[in-house]
């Protein structure tokens, strides 16, 4: 059984805002299970590359996956270190100063080394699991990867163990004697909502509008 929290270590040690600071595993996990965006990033000699992908996580391992001879799954594929940030916005956090604006956010970054899953099984397993992240029940109707489909296809793991978590919520933190400012203050909530969908004009006839409003990636939860 994994600790219930991240061991604390050298690079994770959160120095600025440690009171935004956490190392809950469960916490960390429905950030990740909220997020559509990750971002990888990976240093090549003296330089560093940052691309954004899409994250899911099964057990205690973050996956993401590309296009076989891709540059950044080339990189980390294969024991290659990464630094991974994936963040949530919750609000704009409007202060009576400039200085103090803000926002409200939960994020998590992951620090790890790329195991690349070479089993077709348990690639095509990771891809089903990708498109379940999004909807179970479109993981189920949609049409598998194919052979051909899985071979240009890198899957890759980080094992979750050198990972922290910061959040901020609540309202703006102004200087004392701005209070008395006659300046609006307060949070702007923003989150991530599904807009209408957009059917594809090849869509054949009678085939059922799926409910995305309800899809666990806007909020909701649901059954996996
Ligand atoms: C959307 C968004 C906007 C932000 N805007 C600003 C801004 O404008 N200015 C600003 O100063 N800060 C901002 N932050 C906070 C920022 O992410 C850093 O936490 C902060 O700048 C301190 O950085 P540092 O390198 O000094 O952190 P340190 O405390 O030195 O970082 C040490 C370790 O703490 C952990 N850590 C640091 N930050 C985070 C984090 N956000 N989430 C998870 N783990 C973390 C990492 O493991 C890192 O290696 C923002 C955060 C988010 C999510």
């Amino acid at each position: 059984m994994p600790q219930k929290t991240f061991p604390m270590t050298e690079k994770t040690r959160i120095k600025r805002g440690a009171n935004r600071a956490s190392y809950d595993r469960d916490l960390a996990y429905q950030i990740i299970d909220e997020a559509m965006v990750c971002h990888v990033g990976f240093a090549v000699k003296d330089q560093p590359y940052v691309i954004p992908t899409f994250p899911w996580r099964v057990g205690d391992f973050l996956y993401i996956h590309g296009a076989k001879g891709g540059h950044m799954p080339g990189q980390v594929a294969d024991g290659g270190k990464a630094c991974i940030d994936i963040t949530l916005l919750d609000g704009l956090v409007l202060a009576r100063s400039a200085f103090h604006h803000s926002v409200n956010y939960r994020s998590v970054i992951v620090f790890g080394e790329g195991q690349r899953v070479d089993h077709v099984e348990e690639k095509a397993d990771l891809l089903d699991r990708m498109i379940t992240k999004i909807d179970p029940a479109r993981a189920r109707a949609v049409r598998a990867a194919n052979k051909k489909e899985l071979a240009r296809t890198s899957v890759i793991g980080f094992g979750l163990k050198e990972v922290s978590v910061k959040v901020r919520s609540g309202p703006p933190v102004d200087d004392e004697e701005d209070y008395a400012l006659p300046v609006w203050a307060g949070v702007l909530p923003v989150s991530l909502t599904a807009g209408g969908l957009q059917t594809d004009p090849q869509l054949m006839a009678d085939v059922p509008m799926p409910d995305a409003a309800a899809w666990s990636v806007f909020g909701a939860p649901q059954q996996r």
